[in-house]
């Protein structure tokens, strides 16, 4: 009988697990989790909706992982998003596809999609230990078991790691995958946030903190560089500290080497209109009143608290008649919102990132298995591997595939 001790009873470990109990009936398969709770992380997903999947081909799926994407091709052909799918809807969770293919459970509730992985652990034969794992043993480059912070050992042929990265402790993933697989010679890359919102230099964020532009584009550059990084429209929201929303955090994916570069963004807060017709447009909302004030005038056209901010970066006086406004000081407008510019100088701590960017390096990682190339029985699983995707479902879609894969082949392999 084989036994296969799995480290993390999250998203990649329930299914690597419910995968090495299917694919070997008579071995015997051991979740450790910390959580008296497992999957605590994946009950906050979606905003706890849960956004379980991306319902799209595997070219697609790849393209939305901005990091070692190729490196997943042999798991998402092994268990794809129509995999994951047909897996949720057979344990009995009706799934529904909403905007940008992004999949729920038609319930919207996280504890569906929770429970149905419990559950087929558990009718799958499934043991759960309550303890937090803090030792791979090994002798001569092979696994033979896990030790845990009680004392106890768990004794085991093939170990999965499936800890997850750093971000959102409290759900219990704290890193301690990282250590474990570093102390076996492995090579963990450095660990950064991804997903995650952006401080700003500028101080007038604070004052816009709540303000959420809906429909807007926002362009992210690196310094001294023409062509922008990511460029996309939607919706960005200012906090105290800088930007979030959708936008900001799939930006923020691309901006790895803050600590290296200098990155700003320009804001086109009117992307439909084009600068001749934004010119015509303030000439129209001008002439309607000629004597009102430039500042008590563009009220149609932006959100009450952006005005004066754009005003004073135009460097038009808010109290000119707009009967006196020339074309340079229309221009001088224009450019600020086609162009409102932020310097970014930070991304908020790994705490508040979704993903944990970094870890370990796929190159010490058999793709087609998750099979570590360094020490025999040892896999991996989900985000502690040095890969991450965009928000839409793609980061549990990576989580249950290698999940899936190194659940299969550590039963199967020796
Ligand atoms: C707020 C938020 C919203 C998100 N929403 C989405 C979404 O809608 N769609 C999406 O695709 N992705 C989403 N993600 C990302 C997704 O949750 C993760 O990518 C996914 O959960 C990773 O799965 P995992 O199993 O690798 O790690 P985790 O889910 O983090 O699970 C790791 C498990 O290991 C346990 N553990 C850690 N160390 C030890 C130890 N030493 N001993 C024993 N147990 C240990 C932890 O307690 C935890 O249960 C979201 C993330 C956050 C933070």
């Amino acid at each position: 009988m084989k036994k296969i001790a799995i480290i993390g009873g999250g998203a990649a470990g329930l299914m690597a697990a419910i995968s090495a109990a299917q694919s070997d009936r008579s071995s015997s398969v051991t979740v450790i989790e910390r959580n008296s709770r497992p999957a605590r992380k994946v009950m906050i997903t979606g905003k706890g909706r849960c956004n379980v999947t991306n319902n799209c081909n595997n070219e697609t799926l790849i393209a939305n992982i901005p990091k070692n994407g190729k490196f997943l091709y042999s798991a998402f052909s092994e268990f794809g998003s129509a995999d994951v799918m047909s897996f949720f809807e057979e344990c009995g969770v009706s799934l529904k596809t909403e905007r940008g293919n992004r999949v729920f459970p038609v319930s919207d509730r996280a504890v569906d999609i929770v429970d149905a992985l419990v559950d087929k652990a558990k009718k799958s034969g499934v043991n759960f230990a309550q303890g937090r794992a803090t030792k791979i043993l090994s002798s001569n480059n092979k696994v033979f078991g896990v030790k845990l912070e009680n004392g106890m050992s768990i004794s085991a042929d093939s170990v999965i790691l499936s800890t997850g990265g750093m971000s959102y402790p409290l759900t219990g993933s704290t890193g301690d995958g990282y250590e474990m697989a570093k102390e076996l010679g492995h090579t963990v890359n450095e660990i950064y946030p991804s997903l995650v919102p952006l401080v700003c230099h500028e101080g007038f964020c604070s004052a816009l903190s709540g303000l959420a532009l809906k429909n807007i584009t926002a362009s992210f550059f690196e310094e001294g560089k023409k062509k922008p990084i990511y460029s996309e429209q939607g919706e960005l929201l200012f906090t105290h500290f800088g930007i979030s929303g959708p936008l900001t955090l799939s930006a923020s994916a691309h901006l790895r080497y803050m600590n290296k570069k200098s990155y700003y963004l320009l804001i086109d807060l009117k992307p439909a209109l084009s600068i001749e017709q934004l010119d015509k447009r303030l000439l129209r909302d001008f002439s309607a009143e000629l004597n009102k004030d430039l500042k008590n005038s563009l009220d149609a056209l932006l959100p009450k608290s952006l005005i004066p901010i754009v005003i004073k970066l135009s460097g038009v006086d808010g109290n000119i008649k707009v009967n006196q406004i020339t074309k340079e000081q229309r221009n001088s407008i224009i450019s600020v919102i086609k162009g409102l510019k932020l310097h970014i100088i930070g991304t908020r701590p790994i705490e508040e990132a979704i993903i944990t960017g970094g870890g370990i390096s796929v190159k010490e990682i058999e793709p087609n298995t998750m099979m570590s190339k360094i020490v025999s029985g040892l896999y991996f699983a989900g985000e502690i591997i040095d890969v991450d995707a965009y928000t839409g479902g793609f980061n549990l879609q990576i989580a249950f595939s290698t999940g899936f894969v190194a659940g299969k082949n550590s039963v199967n392999k020796e």
